[in-house]
């Protein structure tokens, strides 16, 4: 029987509605909405979409935004002259910096820059390690989002073998965390496991977070298991498109029309065969880490002008 899709964007405006909610009563409490700003460094494609993306996203729940523009031959510490600036700004409530930088700026030290009360992406050090000591914080959006999408969606966690590919510091590893604290049992793998299909195979559970197009195959997955797949890749390859959705899938057209198609790291047509759940790409996970990062943004506004600063 053919895997059932998750609905990552109906949950998503779920989400969202209640933030929009949240925004609304902090209006009428402290005269202000939230505000996010953006930082973007370089006009890598991808990353102008994902900052534009949030923005409107922040117009629609009532959030306010600016979205600052650094040049691509900036030096770090005009980057770092920036985040400080808006450490500083009391009108400001959450900042994000939008990765990846470029080479030439050192992404931890920018990111250990920012004030961890305004942290929204939730990967200042302190943050992860509230997370890690299971203390209240901003966690980071994505990992957020999965948790989010199994909960609304009805989907067990607690005693659950999840395994999840991938142990990036925005992704997987505090996916790892948030996993282990809802009582899931978690492997994490990555580009050193060995026999990866088989200790995906293990998994209840199996998150995609690798960064490579249609990589967790049928192999992979255990008949019935959730599979939820996280990658967001531009893919171009027509032959790729083809064997991942079909000869006479819509994203043939759309690969000829503009050029791409957003491929998540699990291979379609061979994991809705086996799976019972999973995330299409895009309308997943996507929608779910805007959300979170909206969410995070209302509770740093929230923790700041309310004094209720996390224990
Ligand atoms: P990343 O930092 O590049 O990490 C990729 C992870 O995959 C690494 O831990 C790496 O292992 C592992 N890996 C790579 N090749 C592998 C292989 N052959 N076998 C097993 N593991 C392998 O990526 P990321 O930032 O976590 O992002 C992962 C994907 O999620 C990307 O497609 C990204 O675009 C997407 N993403 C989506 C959202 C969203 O909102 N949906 C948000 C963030 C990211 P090593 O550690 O051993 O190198």
């Amino acid at each position: 029987m053919a895997a059932r899709t998750l609905d990552g964007k109906a949950v998503a405006a779920a989400v969202r509605a209640e933030v929009k909610r949240a925004v609304g009563e902090l209006q009428q409490r402290s005269g202000l909405a939230p505000q996010l700003v953006a930082v973007l460094v370089g006009d890598d494609p991808a990353s102008k979409v994902y900052v534009s993306n949030k923005i409107a996203a922040c117009a629609e729940a009532g959030i306010r935004s600016q979205e600052i523009l650094i040049p691509a031959t900036a030096a770090e510490g005009d980057v770092l002259a920036a985040v400080r600036r808006l450490n500083d700004d009391p009108d400001v409530d959450g900042i994000l910096v939008q990765l990846p930088l470029p080479k030439q700026i050192d992404r931890v030290k920018v990111l250990m820059a920012i004030d961890p009360a305004k942290d929204v992406d939730g990967l200042h050090v302190m943050n992860a390690g509230r997370l890690a000591m299971r203390l209240e914080g901003l966690v980071p959006c994505t990992p957020a989002g999965v948790i989010e999408l199994l909960d609304r969606s009805g989907l067990a966690i607690a005693g659950m073998r999840a395994v999840i590919i991938g142990r990036s510091e925005i992704v997987g590893r505090p996916l790892a965390t948030l996993l282990v604290h809802r009582d899931a049992t978690v492997t994490q793998c990555h580009s050193k496991t060995r026999d990866l299909p088989a200790v995906a195979r293990q998994a209840d559970i199996l998150i995609a977070a690798v960064g490579h197009p249609a990589f967790v195959r049928g192999e992979h997955i255990r008949a019935g298991a959730v599979v939820i797949d996280v990658g967001i890749n531009r893919v171009s390859d027509l032959d790729l498109v083809r064997d991942v959705y079909g000869p006479d899938s819509p994203r043939v057209a759309q690969v000829q029309e503009r050029g791409f198609t957003l491929m998540g790291d699990v291979h379609w047509r061979e994991a809705v065969e086996r799976a019972a759940w999973i995330t299409p790409v895009p309308g997943g996970i996507g929608p779910l880490t805007i959300a979170c990062l909206l969410r995070n943004t209302v509770r740093a506004a929230r923790m700041r002008r309310e004094s209720t600063a996390w224990a």
